[in-house]
């Protein structure tokens, strides 16, 4: 590579959604721009390329007013998202749809929370299904527009350390077909997608067995931004022992037809969910995503197992997106089935009193209206803006026992920023040039509710906000490090 072609105003670390808007951005508004992906494949694979495709702030339209947003992020997250991000998440929400369809980016309306969903959506049975579906279509538009920017995505360009010392600017060191390359650049924007990938850093933050958790991901995001942030100062926020995820069959472990869907939310918060010894855990009427993050934190998390009735399979069981119902056996994952309880405890091998008289306490709570005296209590509903589900009886036969593994899909904290997604040191400033968008970042999700907001919409203002504070910065009135 010759000189001009490592040198730009700014370099973007990452080519998903928060990576791609970050750069086309700061093109729009005039820098030169440089996009590293460690990707090699035309269709480098990301969590990006991979989603759902649904943009939503926790189950609500983002196309919502500000001051409903707002109170949805409060309300979620238990005040736990830091106010100024979330005041930005929800201002720019509706913005960030409106940019992306001024880049020709389309979304349909399914209904539901499903307001805006990226075209075509991907949503369409079991497994994984990205070729040609809307986080793949929006990826490769958002890089031919880049193109005709006369900005640059270079693939193959894994980013793996950063000088802010240099009178050049900010240097990254890259390696780009095994020989390190430098890229130099007046602000550098971190959007590698966090951690989800990397057993290190889930051993250190999440669960002491990484290798017993799902990699319900592209398997890309593999912390290097995060390193390269901690070594030059950056503070990380909380919420980095928490993550979106969602409980799948235990054969998702072995079996591609089961992950990333079908997910077995709506039987989570119908039936109980036990573990190893056949006791409950934790409260599954908090919902899907925080039971996930609770088998994650078992001794083994690979010993839970999710226990219902036959009413209760062929009602929720069978209603969600891509229901368990037929999908899980139609994918191959185990269900077992029995008459009795205790002839199920024996199939999954706990002791049968046990597993008896944990049904039996949970039915009669059921019945006294009492759940929330159970230990640990259990909230009769499940409630979060289009969904409801019931915690329902386990009385009619036959009985079903589902065994489970927890998938992750990404990190809930992560590199702090501030409202502008400029990254800040340990006393709370920003680290001239130096940004971080996406998933790669933290401060809105997590806490003890293991609030969850959604990936995509933050990662796109994070990507927008990050762009523009550079080009205001460097315009002729504005300030570095204000
Ligand atoms: C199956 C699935 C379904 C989902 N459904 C939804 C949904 O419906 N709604 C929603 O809101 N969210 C959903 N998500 C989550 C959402 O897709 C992500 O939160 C979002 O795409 C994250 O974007 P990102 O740009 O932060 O990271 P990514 O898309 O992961 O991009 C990061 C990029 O950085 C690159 N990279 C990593 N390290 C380096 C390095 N050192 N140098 C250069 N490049 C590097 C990676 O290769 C990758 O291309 C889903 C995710 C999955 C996997």
């Amino acid at each position: 590579m010759t000189e001009s072609d490592t040198r730009s105003d700014v370099v973007v670390i990452g080519g998903g959604i928060a990576g791609l808007v970050a750069a086309n951005r700061a093109a729009q508004l005039g820098k030169s721009v440089i996009l590293l992906e460690k990707g090699t494949d035309e269709k480098y694979p990301c969590n990006t390329r991979w989603t759902g495709g649904t943009f939503h702030i926790h189950f609500t339209d983002p196309l919502s007013n500000r001051d409903k947003l707002l109170s949805v992020i409060e309300s979620a997250t238990k005040g736990f998202a830091h106010k100024e991000l979330a005041q930005a998440l929800a201002e720019d929400s509706p913005r960030l749809i409106q940019w992306l369809w001024s880049e020709g980016i389309r979304t349909i309306n399914l209904g539901g929370y499903h307001t805006c969903i990226l075209a075509p959506p991907s949503r369409t049975g079991p497994g994984l299904e990205w070729e040609g579906r809307g986080g793949d279509v929006m990826l490769r538009t958002l890089e031919a527009n880049l193109r005709k920017l006369g900005g640059r995505l270079v693939r193959g360009a894994r980013a793996r350390a950063l000088d802010l010392s240099s009178p050049d600017g900010v240097v990254v060191d890259a390696e780009c077909g095994g020989k390190t390359t430098y890229f130099r650049a007046g602000d550098v924007v971190i959007a590698d997608g966090g951690f989800p990938a990397d057993p290190e850093l889930i051993r250190a933050h999440i669960s002491p067995h990484p290798e017993k958790i799902l990699r319900r991901n592209a398997g890309t995001a593999t912390g290097d931004g995060f390193r390269m942030a901690m070594a030059v100062g950056a503070a990380v926020t909380g919420g980095l022992d928490c993550f979106y995820g969602h409980l799948l069959s235990r054969d998702a472990m072995r079996n591609n037809r089961l992950w990333p869907r079908p997910y077995l939310d709506a039987l989570v918060t119908s039936g109980i969910v036990i573990d190893g010894e056949g006791r409950r855990f934790a409260d599954e009427g908090n919902g899907g995503v925080y039971m996930a993050n609770a088998v994650a934190r078992l001794n083994d998390p690979l010993s839970a197992t999710l226990v219902f009735d036959h009413a209760t399979w062929t009602g929720p069981g069978a209603k969600s997106i891509i229901p368990a119902n037929p999908h899980l056996p139609n994918g191959g994952g185990t269900i077992h089935k029995a008459q009795t309880i205790a002839e199920l405890a024996g199939m999954i091998g706990v002791p049968a009193q046990t597993l008896q008289e944990v049904v039996d306490n949970y039915n009669r709570a059921l019945d006294s209206g009492t759940l929330d005296r159970l230990s640990p209590p259990r909230r009769s509903d499940w409630q979060v803006t289009v969904f409801s589900n019931k915690a329902l009886p386990i009385k009619v036969a036959p009985f079903y026992a589902v065994p489970v593994c927890t998938g992750i899909t990404h990190i809930m904290g992560g590199i702090a920023i501030d409202a502008n997604s400029a990254v800040l040191d340990k006393n709370n400033k920003p680290i001239p040039h130096l940004y971080a968008a996406g998933t790669a970042t933290g401060g809105l999700e997590g806490g003890p509710a293991i609030g969850y907001l959604g990936g995509l919409t933050k990662s796109g203002v994070t990507g927008l906000r990050a762009a523009e504070r550079i080009a205001q910065l460097s315009s002729p009135t504005g300030s570095q490090g204000a």
